[in-house]
């Protein structure tokens, strides 16, 4: 590898591996910002619904107190139910604050809001206990009255008030009515006094009216006190500080907001410029590609045509190689004919030119008679005809020759299988000769369409393999060639000979190129690869069946197309894949 070829190597891997890293990382930067953005979006409206709705269910809450104190409730449990509720609502609020990143900041105000619920709550249960023991203390009173009017002293007119104990009693109960609705000082004042007023007429009573009526006024004192400490711890619950703590977190939640828009802003103004840059960079990326890819292409394109250039050069070759091997024995082939026509045109001179010393004898055409003379012409009728017999046997030699050489790069024709087959053997006949007979079994298949000098190197090919394989026996082979037309409307041409045969384990092999079982110099290995591409690329086989011992049979088949119907193209390269 050179320097350039070297740089540029590394140039094209490290700008592929820039590019496509590149790519990645921007994609993940703009994955992780979407996160972030889609994190931050939800974890702060969030938890502001959750704020807003822990305040709706505290001002349901603070509702419920308002109505115990008014005295409008019926009871005390919507009062507890709301505690609870709320106490639910803001322990979600504390467990969203500690589990985003983004509200961690709001954890000491938050709890601060929840110690302060949760005081609240534990004087709504205060308020509760007290509320029971009043009404505990409220329905005892009806009883301790009714006992009271069982006496009948209980309607005497008491010497030192000019009253009946039974307006005492109307008085006290009506002073508690007063005070359990509003318990201001001026009442309870109002109320203390019934109450010595009613212990000091005791002293004059019977004893068993006396205690129904300390029974009685006890229950009012359990009453008038335990409104009084609802009342205190009322006022205790209105001035837990929970909105102080609730307007903290309110405070910090908009200044969150805030800070969260602007993060959002920024993230969003970056995923923007990163999702641009990664458009940017993927559009010049594909085009880097489809630059690249098209050099390949016409790189690859160039490399087609070199490789069919090559191999044009190597069917060649191997044709002229073949070839080559046959000039010996083709020129052997000249000259027998040759020998025979010079010796046919000196016998014609010597007919026609007698010697000089003949001549002195006078003109022969003059001395011979009517009968002599034609016989002389049919004599030298004879001597002409075979010399011309002669000359076409070489011009057919010469004609098959040149006709195995052309460089006609796979023209498509009409094609005679027989008489290629025949113009085959004549070329092959100098070695065939020497080593096998031949059997031809024609059945007068029809022409077909294909390359001529192609088929008819195939068919040689076959035929010198054969006769390669003969030779290697100690008798006369035979090689047998068949053609015939199949129930498939094919042509089927085959190629057998009695050699040696083809082992099993070279058997798979044999078409593979450059493979080779004669010793180097001999065989190229190319012959029996070519030929199986050019059948396939005619659209037809080429199949061997072969026996150790007992020979080897190639059977080519090929499509009987003619000119009109031919699906071949106008020209077949050769080992180009049609
Ligand atoms: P090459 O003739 O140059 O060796 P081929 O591709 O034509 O190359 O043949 C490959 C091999 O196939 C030959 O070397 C030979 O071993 C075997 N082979 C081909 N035809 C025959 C045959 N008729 N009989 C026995 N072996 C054959």
């Amino acid at each position: 590898m050179t320097y350039p070829a070297i740089r540029e190597f590394f140039g094209s891997k490290l700008s592929w591996a820039a590019g496509t890293g590149l790519i990645v990382v921007l994609a993940a930067c703009l994955a992780w910002l979407i996160w972030q953005i889609q994190a931050t979006d939800a974890s702060i409206p969030n938890f502001r619904d959750r704020f807003e709705s822990a305040r709706v269910t505290e001002a349901r809450w603070d509702n419920e107190v308002l109505s115990i104190q008014l005295g409008i409730a019926p009871n005390y449990d919507s009062v507890t139910e709301a505690a609870r509720n709320m106490k639910v609502r803001i322990a979600e609020l504390a467990q969203e604050a500690q589990r985003h990143a983004s509200l961690v900041s709001l954890s000491p105000s938050v709890d601060e809001y929840r110690r302060a619920i949760e005081h609240k709550a534990w004087l709504s249960e205060q308020v509760k206990a007290s509320y029971a023991m009043l009404r505990n203390a409220v329905s005892v009173l009806p009883n301790a009255i009714s006992d009271s009017y069982e006496a009948p002293e209980v309607l005497r007119v008491l010497s030192n008030s000019n009253k009946r104990t039974a307006d005492l009693i109307t008085e006290a109960i009506t002073s508690m009515v007063s005070f359990t609705i509003s318990p201001t000082p001026l009442l309870h004042n109002a109320i203390q006094e019934k109450n010595a007023a009613l212990r000091a007429a005791m002293k004059t009573m019977p004893p068993v009216l006396s205690r129904t009526i300390e029974r009685f006024l006890v229950q009012i004192e359990v009453v008038i006190a335990e409104r009084q400490r609802g009342n205190e711890l009322m006022l205790q619950i209105t001035s837990v500080p929970t909105d102080a703590a609730a307007e903290r977190i309110q405070t910090e939640l908009i200044s969150l907001e805030r800070t969260s828009g602007d993060r959002l802003q920024r993230l969003w103004g970056i995923s923007l410029f990163l999702a641009a840059l990664l458009v940017i960079t993927f559009i010049s990326f594909v085009f880097s590609l489809r630059r690249r890819f098209m050099k390949l292409n016409n790189d690859n394109r160039m490399l087609v045509q070199a490789n069919q250039d090559v191999e044009e050069q190597l069917v060649q070759h191997a044709k002229l190689s073949a070839l080559g091997q046959m000039v010996a024995g083709i020129t052997h082939e000249i000259n027998t004919p040759l020998a025979y026509v010079k010796a046919v045109f000196e016998l014609i001179k010597e007919r026609l030119l007698p010697e000089p010393e003949n001549e002195m004898h006078g003109d022969v055409e003059e001395d011979l008679s009517e009968e002599a003379r034609r016989e002389m012409r049919d004599e030298l009728e004879t001597l002409l005809n075979d010399g011309l017999h002669g000359l076409e046997e070489m011009a057919t030699l010469v004609r098959t020759m040149k006709n195995f050489s052309r460089l006609d790069k796979g023209h498509i024709e009409d094609f005679s299988v027989e008489e290629g087959i025949e113009s085959a053997i004549l070329i092959a006949r100098p070695q065939l000769k020497y080593v096998a007979d031949v059997t031809r079994e024609f059945d007068g298949v029809p022409k077909i369409v294909g390359s001529p000098s192609q088929l008819r190197q195939v068919i040689l090919n076959l035929i010198v393999n054969a006769v390669d394989a003969m030779a290697a026996l100690d008798r006369r082979g035979m090689l047998t060639i068949r053609t015939r037309l199949t129930s498939l409307d094919t042509v089927q041409i085959d190629v057998c000979d009695n050699g040696p045969g083809i082992p099993e384990d070279v058997l798979g092999r044999i078409f593979d190129p450059f493979f080779t079982t004669k010793p180097v110099g001999e065989g190229t290995g190319m012959g029996l690869s070519i030929c199986y591409r050019i059948i396939e690329n005619h659209g037809g086989t080429i199949t061997v069946t072969s026996k150790v011992g007992r020979g080897t049979v190639f059977t080519i088949t090929l499509p009987r197309q003619d000119e009109k119907t031919s699906v071949l193209p106008q020209r077949i390269d050769p080992l180009v894949a049609a």
